[in-house]
């Protein structure tokens, strides 16, 4: 393996030594494999020791047409025999224009305008931003009142400061409760762990009733009502009843409120749609994109908003309707070229069609999971999908988290050349949208070897 001259145990030593890892205990990072990767090839990742591992979770859920792929590479190549990068700020390129009208006519037609950033958490954090200062812009200042967000139970929409304030995941939030504005909270869709008492369509109603109410209750102070369409993904891969996006963006449009669309985990074609507000026929007011928006290969993100928001913005410097917000790297060239090119892919290779028929692929294939006894749901939205595992599904008794039995089944997978990434006990698979079905086989088999391994029977 060409580590180009360094082993993977100096690699190794060095990472220990100098590299602080995110969403990692570091006391026992080495002792779950972590890989340390020198190259990827197609729809894997290729560990110092040479080993291949199929990146199960599409290297945290952005890479969308394999590592290498030509098309991709071809045109960051390319884009290098012109400019790397350039200031957006009072200027553009010619990427970021190409790249702004190709996702608008891949978008809903409610939005007219692209805002880049560098990842998901600032795409959300500038619909956020954009929300307020629309209403105090909008109509005179006359619905200037709008301050407040309103986020689900159990969301996730990235680590800065806005995205954890709406957040719902103490795990990962409650700490830095000091740091946070106060925002609404609205409930969770999580409706597996429902009291025994509850069938699945009560959980789900009193989900919907409790969506409606809180609506109504803060319905002429939200400023914007923020939603992960399709799955809250870092939350546990949680599913929405049907049809919830259709009905929710309609309250909150009843409401007066602006709706966000956080889509950096499930748009870019995830669902079987571009964004998977457009299964559900749904216009946000912010459409947030990232992750796979360059195919996994560099830090991209963008906002995209209507037109009425954008005009809220337009007047004579002195009036200070400016967006104030702007980061260095926003547009740069080389990332949009690939994202670009990504495009070119969703347009060549017919990738639509393709994740809808492999959603079907993936259900038949995790099916007979469900006859596992510590498996106690499975859930699927498009081609992403959870595992929920327990000590006692019938009990609904979970294990003990210290035991970190998810993590443990990720580390045997690795036995059967499978990179797994969980989220606690919840199994994840976020493959490249381009994965074959026999590799949907091998996800799905080394799942049930790492749980048969790691939890006696
Ligand atoms: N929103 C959602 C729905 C996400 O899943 C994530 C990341 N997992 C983010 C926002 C944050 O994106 P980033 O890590 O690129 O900041």
């Amino acid at each position: 393996m060409n580590t180009r001259g360094f082993s993977k145990q100096q690699l190794e030593q060095w990472d220990d030594r100098y590299v602080w890892h995110p969403f990692t205990p570091h006391s026992i990072y080495r002792d779950e494999r972590p890989l340390t990767v020198v190259a990827g090839e197609g729809h894997h990742l290729i560990d110092a020791d040479g080993t291949k591992y199929l990146d199960g979770v599409g290297s945290i859920w952005c890479n969308l047409f394999g590592h290498q792929r030509e098309e991709i590479d071809e045109a960051v190549r390319e884009q290098l025999d012109h400019i790397a990068h350039s200031t957006l700020l009072g200027n553009t390129n010619d990427r970021a224009v190409i790249l702004a009208k190709r996702l608008l006519e891949w978008a809903p037609d409610s939005l007219g305008k692209v805002f880049y950033s560098d990842n998901g958490s600032t795409s959300v954090e500038i619909a956020m931003k954009m929300a307020l200062q629309f209403w105090q812009q909008h109509d005179g200042g006359a619905e200037n009142q709008r301050t407040t967000f309103m986020g689900l139970s159990n969301a996730y929409s990235g680590d800065t400061i806005g995205a954890v304030s709406i957040g719902g995941i103490d795990l990962f939030h409650s700490r830095f409760g000091p740091m946070l504005f106060e925002s609404v909270r609205g409930p969770s869709p999580v409706t597996y762990h429902r009291p025994d008492n509850q069938t699945r369509a009560d959980a789900e109603q009193q989900f919907v009733d409790q969506f409606d109410a809180t609506v109504d209750e803060h319905g002429d102070e939200l400023a914007a009502v923020v939603i992960e369409p399709g799955m809250q993904g870092a939350g546990g891969m949680i599913t929405y009843p049907d049809g919830f996006l259709k009905h929710a963006a309609q309250k909150v449009r009843d409401a007066g409120a602006l709706l966000i669309l956080d889509e950096v985990a499930m748009g870019m074609g995830r669902s079987g749609e571009m964004f998977a507000c457009q299964r559900e026929g749904v216009d946000p007011d912010f459409l947030c994109v990232a992750k796979g928006l360059t195919g996994g290969y560099t830090p991209v993100a963008a906002t995209l908003a209507t037109d009425r928001v954008y005009e809220a913005f337009l007047g004579p410097p002195e009036e200070g309707r400016t967006f104030f917000h702007g980061h260095t790297y926003t547009g740069n060239a080389i990332g949009c070229a690939a994202a670009i090119a990504t495009l070119d892919i969703f347009e060549n290779d017919d990738v639509l069609a393709e994740v809808r028929r492999k959603e079907k692929v993936l259900a038949d294939r995790l099916e007979p999971l469900w006859d596992h006894p510590h498996v106690g749901d499975i859930r699927q939205y498009g081609l992403a999908a959870g595992v929920e595992l327990m000590a006692d599904p019938d009990s609904r008794t979970k294990f003990d988290s210290v035991d970190r039995i998810g993590a443990n089944v990720c580390c045997a997978a690795r036995d059967k050349h499978v990179f797994l990434r969980p989220l606690g006990d919840v199994i994840v698979l976020m493959p490249p949208l381009s994965i074959t079905d026999d590799e949907i086989d091998q996800l799905v088999e080394a799942i049930e070897y790492g749980i048969d391994e790691v939890v006696d029977l």
